[in-house]
């Protein structure tokens, strides 16, 4: 895995993506407002553009159309010939990869930062792909710092030797909001209230990062994913339990070896069979029942992360 370079210079070429799932209602309505009233995305040194990823997906208040435009942006889908047969979301996302990228490339956007909820209790999530993207570390960092009472946990969702494929890796520097929990298609004045807040504190900071603000090396703690755990299921492939009620929104919590996880329709309860304790998130999220999820298992560690060099103080864009 290559990590990415630290920024030298100031970000300036700032997105803020909502609707990249179109029933994820807290960044759908921040997108749209945002594209009226631009003015809230505005620092000294940059003005950050709002997006709304999936135009479809939104108007239709589903996840997706054809596919998944999260797990779109890999080099098989942005590189290959386009066709009329290609699913919307794949020729979606190589229209975000020509605004916002092209994906590893010089002219890549900065910074974009992605607006998601969970039906799942992940609170205030920070998904990032991996502990090497060290100003994505720092700007989770200041968060936590910013709002202690939130306890924002860090996600790094991306697997050893994985090709990213979220829509902020088209960018130099990403970071996705995952707030919850929340339902699909419904909009809560509370983490509507709390992404906004988020977003700004976001920008701000890249801010702080352009006008030459000193962050030093600390000490982090994240989760990693280590696997993935489907519901018991029929023959037919229809659920035959639930996740048990000891496990349902205890996200971010330890589960230990031996303790329940499933609730079948039998009536007998399903234990957990690993021989080490993990950290399992997304617990019972609308969205994985498709994808054969009902959890995702994490590992909790802790690592470095360097200090960022200090810019020079940026000058303000010449109007
Ligand atoms: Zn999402």
């Amino acid at each position: 895995m290559c990590s990415l370079p630290v920024p030298r210079e100031p970000l300036r070429r700032v997105a803020v993506t909502g609707g990249t799932h179109g029933n994820e209602m807290s960044g759908v309505y921040l997108a749209r407002h945002w594209l009226q009233a631009p003015a809230e995305l505005q620092r000294l040194s940059f003005s950050a553009v709002p997006v709304l990823a999936n135009p479809a997906a939104t108007a239709a208040c589903r996840r997706y159309v054809d596919h998944d435009l999260n797990r779109a942006f890999t080099s098989s889908f942005l590189n290959s010939r386009p066709t009329p047969d290609d699913p919307y979301e794949v020729t979606r996302a190589r229209e975000l990869n020509q605004l916002l990228g092209p994906k590893a490339s010089g002219r890549a956007f900065d910074f974009v930062l992605d607006l998601h909820n969970t039906t799942a209790n992940m609170g205030t999530c920070l998904i990032a792909k991996s502990s090497h993207e060290v100003f994505a570390m720092h700007l989770c960092r200041h968060l936590q710092l910013q709002y202690p009472e939130l306890s924002c946990q860090v996600f790094l969702c991306q697997r050893s030797g994985e090709e990213s494929y979220n829509l902020d890796s088209v960018a130099k520097n990403g970071l996705a909001l995952e707030l919850g929990p929340q339902p699909q298609g419904v909009l809560r004045a509370d983490i509507f209230s709390r992404m906004r807040t988020l977003v700004a504190t976001v920008l701000d900071f890249i801010e702080l990062f352009n006008q030459g603000t000193a962050f030093p090396a600390f000490e982090m703690e994240a989760y990693r994913p280590v696997g993935v755990v489907d519901f018991p299921r029929t023959d037919a492939g229809n659920l035959a339990g639930t996740v048990h009620p000891q496990l349902q929104d205890r996200d971010f919590q330890p589960l230990q070896p031996g303790a329940p996880i499933f609730q079948m329709f039998s009536g007998e309860d399903l234990l957990y069979d690993g021989e080490s304790t993990v950290y399992p998130v997304f617990i019972n999220e609308a969205a994985y029942y498709e994808k054969g999820i009902a959890f995702v298992q994490t590992e909790k560690f802790t690592f470095t992360v360097p200090a960022m060099p200090v810019l020079n103080p940026a000058p303000s864009p010449a109007s």
